[in-house]
């Protein structure tokens, strides 16, 4: 079966609760990079989403798995794309400071 095609229920138990996935990625000349600034909705400590039944309601930019697999938000670690051979994870890690200012430039100085 298609990663893509499984139901709710079994994202949920692979779900490791790192959230990564529900951090702030910036596009940048058509690299998708991952910040540290999670999303508003998210709950540092737990990493649980706080308006997770409605998540798609109150946050319009939140996506659902197979949408968020196919624009790359989970990084390259997360049990949701590990097994997708053509996957593109956001970068988590980079030496080039140009990329470090611009998306400092975006989210502020503690995003990366
Ligand atoms: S990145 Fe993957 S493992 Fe981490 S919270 Fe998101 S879905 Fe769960
Ligand atoms: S609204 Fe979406 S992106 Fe925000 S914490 Fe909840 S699941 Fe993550």
């Amino acid at each position: 079966m298609n990663p893509k095609d499984l139901p709710n229920e079994v994202w949920e138990a692979l779900c490791r609760r790192c959230g990564k996935c529900c951090t702030e990625k910036v596009d940048i000349d058509g690299v998708i990079y991952m910040s540290r600034v999670y999303c508003r909705f998210l709950d540092p400590s737990t990493k649980q989403c706080t308006v997770y039944e409605n998540r798609f309601e109150a946050e319009p930019d939140c996506t659902d798995v197979p949408s968020g697999i196919e624009s790359g938000i989970f990084p390259a670690d997360c049990p949701y794309v590990q097994d997708i051979e053509d996957y593109q994870a956001p970068k988590e890690e980079w030496d080039d400071p140009t990329v470090t200012d611009a998306i400092r430039s975006i989210l502020g100085g503690d995003a990366v």
